[in-house]
């Protein structure tokens, strides 16, 4: 992967994509000083493009640190690397860290760096299994409370458990998993927001102690669009049995339906798949015609 020809956008300069490297003692790798962005082009038009830039504004800043960068320049950066990469269609990858200027705990003068990568994503799960709805594991890591963890930052340090959850569901065969919160109740995937549905009703944890995503945020104005109810709440595990649907959402996953959650089955139903295609026509720009309920 880091070996492709192409360019990034690395502290103001577009480089070769192979020689966009940093030194091995970045405090950024060290002690986890970096926040970062994922979002999607399509049709040439980065999707919220300047929600995504404020909120990676917004992440260094509760990690304590300024991107040296205005939110316009972020933004054209990303359209910067987009065009370079010659793509009309593809995620971004901006990412912000505390540099290799000294290591310790405390890094206070270290330089704050900046990169927008961008290549081609066409689906983060496998077709053939989203169309099915894809399989998820019950994670063993928990969200952490705010008090334990700057919660609303796309903050690398948060993906730890992440990437642990979802490597031990990838290993039992299963495509992601699904996190509950510090209290115990479900809480996300470990990339994208959770929905559920039961007798026509959609019902999606508060995001109190997790990103409260660009998507979810989306699928929640379309869902009303739609007419459709639609509650927050806090959501116990032992109501999983109980839902008839069950989707998530993110920028990378967009809307897929879910088939398992651990012995929990549900059926990729009328609701997933209405915002399924409203969240794809959102995206693309395209006059959705429906009937609204
Ligand atoms: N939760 C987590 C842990 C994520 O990584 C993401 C993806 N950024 C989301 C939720 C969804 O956020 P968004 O819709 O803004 O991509």
């Amino acid at each position: 992967f880091d070996q492709r020809d192409g360019f990034i956008w690395f502290n103001g300069e577009l480089i070769p994509w192979a020689d966009a490297k940093i030194h091995l003692l970045t405090h950024g790798l060290h002690y986890a000083s970096c926040v970062f962005e994922g979002c999607r082009a399509y049709n040439g038009e980065i999707f919220k493009l300047r929600e995504h830039t404020e909120r990676l504004v917004n992440s260094a800043d509760i990690l304590g640190f300024k991107i040296p960068y205005s939110v316009e320049e972020i933004d054209d950066a990303c359209r910067a690397e987009l065009k370079a990469q010659g793509l009309t269609d593809g995620y971004l990858r901006p990412v912000a860290w505390r540099g290799s200027e000294g290591l310790g705990v405390s890094a206070q003068k270290n330089k704050i760096n900046l990169a927008v990568a961008a290549w081609e994503w066409p689906s983060y799960f496998d077709p053939e299994q989203r169309k099915r709805g894809i399989r998820l594991d019950m994670a063993k890591y928990r969200r952490p409370s705010p008090e334990t963890a700057p919660s609303h930052a796309k903050a690398s340090g948060l993906y730890m458990i992440c990437t642990i959850s979802k490597h031990a569901a990838e290993d039992k065969g299963y495509a992601d998993a699904m996190m509950l919160d510090y209290r115990g109740y479900v809480a996300e995937a470990t990339g994208a927001n959770i929905f559920f549905v039961k007798d026509g009703v959609i019902h999606t944890p508060v995001a109190d102690c997790f990103l409260n995503g660009i998507t979810r945020k989306t699928v929640i104005t379309l869902a009303e669009q739609r007419g459709f109810q639609l509650i927050e709440r806090h959501i116990l595990p032992e109501e999983l049995s109980t839902f008839e649907e069950c989707f998530i959402v993110g920028t990378a996953a967009e809307v897929t339906p879910v088939g398992e959650i651990g012995p929990h089955k549900y059926t990729p139903g009328a609701i997933s798949a209405a915002l399924y295609d409203d969240y794809m026509a959102e995206v693309r720009r395209e006059i959705r015609v429906h009937a609204s309920a």
